[in-house]
């Protein structure tokens, strides 16, 4: 069983360090990276986390204590992978509709590099012509997840280069002598489906004989987790079995070695974190029950922009007879958590938990309503630390100038 905090210590955490507060617990991380590597022993294969998940320089110094790379989809991610101890050669940037002179800076740190447009890949090569080897981006006009929100590699998504233009992309190798190293795709977040990994591999496969300098394929992150209860992630072993049959096949019938990489982010960090709340307000208008929480779409904003779903547990009242709640924030906005969601009985200044919120939570956090964003905490061998403190008004005023 993958290890849990128990409503004690989430209890003791929240009294501590007051809510809202993000928890993150280190040991989980670890798992679900061990669970990676397990399953894809024996393939060639490097797995970089994808940091905008969860960027706490904490967090990016625990992914490298565990072994694991760091995949950066900024020039700030990546000072802070150097910054949090990653050497270059252990870090990915993979953006989108950037400018070239962040390319050129992400150059000059010297780390991997993906390029998603045929007008950076020209200005690249026309720059460093076959001295410094890069990935494209491929857009595999895959549709995935079923939610276009999070799908990236649909035929209208703005990301990577179109399949289609892939003989631009090889005209601009021809004329800058471009060293393309890696072909990279990612189509998208919560691909519970492995054949859309599968049909993925087969669009490269298709096209890796125009690239004869091609070292890797980069597949991307997206891996699926559980967020309702009865949900299934993505199939970790059997993605392994078929990767490694496809790549095994590959280099039999073509006598070429490739090596596979993931950037995986929420299956790295979202099971490992929780979001605490407490409940202000309970309210009843007509036939519905509000819970009223002292948070909102400013600190999780996932329910609200992506229909996500986050299981929420009442830690304070766990045996409470079972009722309809719609769970709602406290900014002046449409901030619904959840409807008619059936919960041990709310009482004010309960606290509410909200589960797989170490992924893509404290990260979209916004200081709207003039809220302050919420500390985080970070639980290691039983112990809780605070690696960020809460907000305070100077932080609301920082950057401000007076006097005009
Ligand atoms: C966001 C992103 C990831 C991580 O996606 P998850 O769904 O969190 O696994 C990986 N690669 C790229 C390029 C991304 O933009």
């Amino acid at each position: 069983m993958p290890s849990t905090l128990q409503y004690e210590q989430l209890n003791e955490i929240a009294n501590q360090f007051k809510t809202p507060v993000y928890v993150y617990h280190a040991e989980r991380i670890r798992e679900q990276y061990e669970k990676l590597l397990t399953a894809f022993q024996g393939a060639d294969t490097r797995f970089f986390y994808a940091a905008k998940a969860l960027t706490n320089i904490n967090i990016l110094k625990y992914i490298l204590s565990i072994g694991c790379n760091v995949d950066c989809s900024s020039i700030n991610e990546v000072i802070l992978a150097i910054q949090a101890g990653f050497v270059p050669k252990n870090i990915l940037y993979t953006s989108n509709n950037i400018s070239f002179e962040e390319i050129e800076e992400a150059k000059n740190l010297g780390v991997h590099i993906n390029i998603d447009s045929i007008s950076n890949l020209r200005k690249f090569g026309k720059s460093f012509s076959h001295s410094y080897p890069v990935g494209v981006r491929i857009r595999p006009n895959i549709m995935a997840g079923g939610n276009l929100k999070i799908s990236t590699g649909h035929v209208d998504s703005k990301f990577g280069v179109p399949l289609e233009e892939i003989e631009e992309v090889m005209r601009v190798v021809k004329e800058t002598g471009l060293f393309i190293r890696t072909l990279h795709i990612h189509t998208g977040s919560e691909i519970k489906d492995v054949e859309v990994f599968a049909k993925g591999i087969e669009v490269l496969f298709d096209v890796v004989q125009y690239f004869p300098e091609l070292e890797v394929i980069d597949l991307g992150g997206g891996f699926k987790v559980p967020y309702m209860p009865d949900e299934k992630g993505t199939d970790i072993e059997l993605l392994a079995k078929k990767v490694k049959n496809e790549f095994d096949w590959y280099e039999k019938k073509f006598n070429r070695h490739l090596q596979v990489w993931f950037e995986p982010g929420k299956f790295l960090v979202s099971e490992a974190g929780y979001f605490i709340t407490r409940v202000n307000v309970i309210k009843k208008a007509g036939n519905i029950l509000f819970a009223g929480v002292d948070s909102g779409l400013n600190h999780l904003i996932r329910p609200m922009f992506y229909g996500a779903y986050h299981e929420i547990e009442n830690i304070s009242n766990p045996a409470g007879e079972k009722k309809s709640y719609n769970v709602v924030g406290n900014i002046c906005e449409t901030d619904t958590f959840a409807e008619n969601r059936l919960l041990p009985e709310i009482r004010e200044g309960d606290y509410l938990v909200f589960r797989n919120a170490g992924a893509y939570g404290f990260e979209m956090a916004s200081n709207y309503n003039s809220r302050f964003k919420p500390p985080e905490v970070l639980v290691k061998e039983g112990r809780a630390n605070l690696i960020r403190k809460r907000d305070e008004l100077d932080d609301l005023l920082r950057n401000q100038m007076e006097g005009i």
